[in-house]
């Protein structure tokens, strides 16, 4: 990277530093010959991650979709706004950090119900009788089973011999 300034190709790197969203990098330079300081981002070259639906269509990752997905499931719930964002977050740098920059959208639906799943057991059945219900009916009534079976557990659990 040469000096924007005097042209010199004797740059160092002074300090390195991730964007807050994780998507490039910020790099202060400095040239060894004037000592002009600069700033250069790096970006990956591939364009940013594609989900591939059900029917193989493909498009774009959309933040805001997988948002607003998890915030249906949490309606009404006891669950925070920064809980969410955080979620959001946790899903999306997941799919991030896999190599294939083509991810299928039944993995966004698999993270998202076993976030889910722990999050609020409520939400978790909202999501996945969206999510599974049509696509795989006998896997959402066995998941709905085994929740409601752990429910009960929790119901019948204080009171012992009752
Ligand atoms: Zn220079």
């Amino acid at each position: 990277m040469n000096c924007p300034d005097c042209g010199d190709e004797r740059t160092r790197v002074i300090d390195t530093e991730a964007s807050a969203d994780g998507t490039s990098v910020r790099r202060r330079r400095e040239c060894q010959r004037c000592s002009f300081r600069f700033t250069t981002y790096e970006r990956p070259e591939w364009d940013s991650l594609q989900v591939k639906k059900r029917d193989g269509t493909i498009e774009p990752f959309n933040r805001s979709k997988l948002r607003a997905g998890i915030e249906r499931a949490v309606e009404k719930r006891d669950v925070a706004e920064t809980t969410v964002t955080t979620l959001v977050d946790d899903i999306e740098s997941a799919l991030q950090d896999r190599e294939a920059r083509i991810v299928p959208s039944s993995l966004i639906g698999e993270l998202v119900s076993e976030n889910l799943r722990t999050l609020d057991k409520v939400a978790y059945i909202r999501f996945v009788s969206v999510y599974k219900a049509f696509s795989e009916p006998q896997e959402f009534l066995r998941e709905l089973d085994a929740v409601l079976d752990a429910e009960l557990d929790d119901f019948e659990a204080p009171n012992g011999s009752q």
